[in-house]
């Protein structure tokens, strides 16, 4: 899509977001319109500049805190769907799927299995939308979207139009990407496209996947191994469950900090004893620590609670909404929790989640530490 000559998007004043979000916290959106093809993008983005309003891009809203005065400009809820299969004779091996940004993702991974196409199996389970992805570089137990991602299709809102970047201009690292990082805001995401292998083994690298299938007198096929993860996701409240408490959360609140190995070891005189770690890719003098551990032995137990926000009964990680909590109540509790945190082992918890329509930022991001 070049200049554009745009259709007036279908506007809506002063909607409710917390039904949009898996918190199900926050005000109204000044403006709102769901975008249900490319069009639509550009018009609304028009339509906010005259305005000079702020605009948020809304995917599924499940990485996401919105302010309990909601957000004062234009929110485009993208809800572009279709998923379209192109031919590669050149790698018979490879489907090459391009998705909607308004695609489920979970309904992207669950056809894929179907279609015995490896490649994003572990990644089953995770809320959100397809345009969501990319952003953060989605992962888990073992897996990471941009393994798959060949080219994301985005609206530039500096340049006025549509582009593609390829695998290497999204700058993919953990839980990072030129989305959230260099040019944060910047794009619009539309469409994104997958290499994925026929008939390819699962990833069953991730040690709960490989506890799951301990004693197996099979390879476990790609349907066994979606299913083990949303299994062990259940146990976690990490996926979401109609009417449980414990999934009414962003998933995650707290990167993994990213420590050096002294830190490392004054935690472990701190405790008493070991501190799980894991290797970061290309840094050999720090090492990842899970903030969920960091927080038990803080003294927050699962299931903490202050007022109507807690710590998830499944997941020390996960801060949920257990009935009518406000995005205050949830920012006092982070709060509590980073500062217990920083009290007992001088680390700084950073928050994955973005926050939406706060005047001010309630923390600091870093592009330094990772989930
Ligand atoms: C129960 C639960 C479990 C989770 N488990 C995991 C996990 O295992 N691993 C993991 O990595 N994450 C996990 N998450 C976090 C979340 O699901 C992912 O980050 C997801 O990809 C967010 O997608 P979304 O569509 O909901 O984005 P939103 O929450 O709507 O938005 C998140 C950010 O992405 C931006 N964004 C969304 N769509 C677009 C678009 N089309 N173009 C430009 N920007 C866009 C938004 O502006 C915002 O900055 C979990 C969340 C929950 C609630």
């Amino acid at each position: 899509m070049g200049a554009v000559s745009l259709p007036p998007p279908e506007i809506r004043e002063n909607v409710p977001l917390a039904p949009l979000t898996t918190l199900g916290i926050g005000g109204p959106a000044r403006f709102f319109v769901e975008a249900l093809e490319e069009r639509a993008v550009a018009g609304a983005l028009v339509f906010a500049e005259e305005r000079q309003a702020p605009v948020f891009v809304l995917g599924g809203g499940s990485n996401i805190l919105v302010a309990d005065e909601g957000f004062p400009g234009l929110v485009i809820r993208m809800a572009m769907a279709g998923i379209t299969e192109s031919a590669d004779p050149r790698s018979p091996d490879l489907a090459r799927w391009t998705a909607g940004a308004g695609e489920g993702w979970d309904d992207l991974v669950r056809r894929a299995v179907q279609c015995g196409l490896a490649g994003i199996e572990c990644l089953s389970g995770i809320p959100g939308t397809v345009g969501g992805t990319p952003i953060q570089n989605v992962g888990a137990y073992g897996q990471q979207v941009a393994g798959v991602i060949t080219a994301v299709r985005v609206w530039d809102r500096e340049a006025r139009c549509a582009l593609e970047l390829d695998n290497t201009g999204c700058r993919f690292s953990y839980r990072q990407s030129v989305f959230n990082t260099t040019a944060r805001d910047r794009h619009v995401v539309l469409s994104v496209s997958y290499a994925l292998t026929r008939g390819g083994a699962p990833a069953l690298e991730y040690a709960d996947l490989r506890k799951f299938f301990a004693g197996c007198d099979h390879a476990p096929g790609l349907p066994e191994v979606r299913a083990a993860v949303l299994a062990i996701r259940a146990r976690k409240g990490m996926v979401i469950e109609p009417g449980d408490p414990d999934c009414r959360s962003a998933g995650s609140f707290f990167k993994n900090p990213v420590v050096s190995g002294s830190d490392c070891e004054a935690m472990a005189q701190a405790t008493g004893g070991p501190v799980p770690s894991y290797p970061v890719a290309g840094d050999s003098r720090r090492v990842k620590v899970p903030a969920a551990w960091l927080i038990e032995q803080a003294g927050f137990r699962k299931g903490y609670s202050r007022g109507p926000a807690a710590i998830s009964g499944k997941h020390a990680l996960a801060l949920i909404n257990r009935g009518g909590a406000s995005a205050a109540d949830v920012i006092a509790l982070m709060r509590e929790i980073q500062a217990g945190v920083r009290d007992r082992f001088g680390v700084d918890l950073l928050p994955e989640p973005q926050f939406i329509g706060f005047q001010q930022r309630p923390a600091a991001d870093s592009a330094d530490s990772t989930d």
